[in-house]
């Protein structure tokens, strides 16, 4: 549904570009990574589900898709080949990059739907930035996690399947895109134990005694061997269902909110 004839601005022509900035939509802007997910799932999934989400999010309501960024921030990775990863500074100045010539080419009212956690602050970066400098309110949703938020209740302990190329993307991978997930290299997740710390995920350790983690970073690949944490057995395509309605559904509300409470003001600073 949508007053343009292609929610896809790569699909526009430049003469049809002005004319849809002139009708001030919201831009989503699908941001992903190339890095790895274990050895069932393929290594440009936040990629595919970033450009995903925003297409359903287009669906609902009449906004505009930008061509994606597929290639993040994902230095944690770098043991696991096939991790493409940019630098910090690179894709912050890409994302800052994208929203000034965004503007302008018209456009003030500018999603960013990320899809990958070492994304966020440099995208967090440029977005306050181009507050600061453009004067654009930048929204941005964050679909992967998103589904950690929304999903604990589906599970008997989400702490035990809840992971990287585990719960829930596992499930979400199998309802979006089963002929990407390889279901026979499915690996059993989990950390190892490394010089005396017991790690409970890339950056976090137990400390004996102590009811909360302590934060410590390692490369991935020093605490993981197949790259999967959490248990991979849960994942089953009525799950990613569930997924698929509830951060879709969360994402749409969120964009919502954004147009109606920039449609006036998207230019102006809160007083
Ligand atoms: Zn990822």
């Amino acid at each position: 549904m949508t007053k343009f004839r292609t929610p896809e601005l790569g699909k526009m022509s430049w003469t049809e570009v002005t004319e849809a900035a002139e009708e001030n939509p919201v831009v989503l802007v699908p941001i992903g990574a190339i890095e790895q997910h274990g050895p069932h799932l393929p290594i440009h999934e936040d990629s595919i589900v970033a450009d995903w989400v925003a297409h359903r999010i287009a669906d609902e309501l009449d906004v505009l898709v930008a061509p994606p960024l597929n290639y993040g921030h994902s230095p944690t990775f770098r043991g696991y080949p096939g991790n493409l990863s940019l630098s910090a500074e690179t894709l912050r100045t890409a994302i800052y990059e994208i929203i000034a010539t965004l503007v302008d080419s018209g456009f003030r009212r500018i999603v960013l739907v990320n899809n990958n956690g070492g994304n966020v602050g440099p995208a967090s970066s440029a977005a306050v930035d181009a507050r600061r400098d453009l004067g654009v309110l930048i929204g941005h949703v964050y679909p992967w996690s998103l589904g950690y938020s929304l999903m604990r209740d589906v599970y008997d302990d989400a702490s035990k399947v809840y992971g990287h190329g585990a719960e829930p993307e596992h499930s979400a991978m199998l309802a979006i895109f089963p002929d990407q997930v390889q279901s026979d290299r499915v690996t059993t997740g989990g950390m190892r134990e490394l010089n005396g710390w017991q790690p409970a995920s890339y950056t976090e350790a137990h400390i004996p005694g102590q009811p909360i983690t302590g934060t410590v970073f390692w490369d991935f690949s020093e605490v993981s061997a197949s790259g999967v944490t959490g248990d991979v057995h849960a994942a089953n395509p009525e799950i990613g269902k569930v997924w698929i309605d509830r951060v879709v559904g969360f994402c749409v509300a969120f964009v919502r909110e954004y147009d109606k409470n920039t449609r006036d003001t998207s230019s102006a600073r809160a007083s």
